[in-house]
């Protein structure tokens, strides 16, 4: 049964990646979002925030063997701008949070594929690093990068790009004038004090209601050039910026997943399973 699953996902895939050459889909830039990447996978990661280290070096070595072109954000914000072109199969490689395993375990992979990315950091947690409040009431463990961490992998290359997920990493669109004022100039001026600059901004949670209007003109004041949601989909020249679509990538996006993903056919996989399933 599973193999005909597989057999019938491999031509979905094959059909998917016709069309994408018709349609100009591979026009469109994919930005990958990981958060952990560690082998200490508890079943309370309900939510998708982990990839195993074994699983991530598979995933990455799979963009090379099928010729993805693995660039920074900031390159392909120039491409959403319209300042720039880029080759096809372009994808770039985000990390939320700022996990001490992120200079553990993905940058030492990231080095060896010599693969730009960028980790966006919670500057309250960077400045004080201890485990990650709002996991801690899951019952989950696990520390922030420290800024030790952070300088060496500064001083090593420019490989990796640090950029900023507010202060305490609150939902911004509920917040007052002066919440937000904490989060974002605050904990902006956190990161600067240890020579942290960035221009580049994740939202928290990062949902279509996790923000709005105010919070991106706050962020645009504060000489943001860019942020990334957690919305899924791909992006195109003339998008809005402050609006960046990302593909969510788990652990239980095995070759298989992460290819459909890649590809755009995975919705199409999972509702055609579902009928599968349903009759059977
Ligand atoms: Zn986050």
């Amino acid at each position: 049964m599973n193999s005909i699953k597989q057999i019938i996902q491999d031509i979905l895939c094959y059909i998917k990646v016709r069309y994408n050459k018709v349609s100009g889909y591979e026009n469109g830039l994919i930005i990958l979002m990981y958060h952990s990447v560690t082998d200490l996978i508890d079943n309370k990661d309900d939510i998708g925030r982990t990839v195993p280290e074994n699983l991530f070096d598979i995933q990455m070595n799979y963009l090379k063997k099928c010729g993805y072109n693995v660039i920074s954000l900031k390159k392909g914000i120039e491409y959403i701008l319209c300042k720039s072109s880029l080759p096809k199969k372009s994808i770039i490689i985000t990390f939320d949070d700022g996990y001490e395993d992120n200079y553990l375990n993905a940058w030492p992979i990231l080095k060896k594929y010599n693969y730009p990315a960028t980790i966006f950091l919670i500057s309250s947690y960077v400045d004080r690093p201890r485990n990650f409040d709002y996991l801690l009431e899951k019952g989950i463990h696990a520390r922030s990068l420290d800024y030790n961490q952070i300088q060496e992998i500064q001083i090593d290359s420019d490989l990796v790009t640090f950029g900023f997920h507010t202060k305490s990493h609150v939902r911004l669109s509920g917040q007052d004038a002066s919440a937000l004022d904490d989060e974002l100039s605050v904990g902006l001026s956190n990161l600067e004090k240890h020579g942290i600059k960035t221009d580049l901004f994740a939202y928290p949670y990062g949902g279509a209601s996790t923000f709005n209007e105010i919070v991106i003109q706050k962020l645009e004041a504060l000489k943001i050039l860019a942020a990334c949601t957690t919305i899924t989909g791909i992006n195109k020249p003339g998008d809005d910026v402050f609006r960046l679509k990302r593909m969510h990538i788990a652990w239980y996006d095995d070759i298989r997943n992460f290819r459909n993903k890649l590809v755009g056919c995975d919705k199409w996989i999972k509702k055609i399973t579902n009928i599968k399933e349903r009759l059977t």
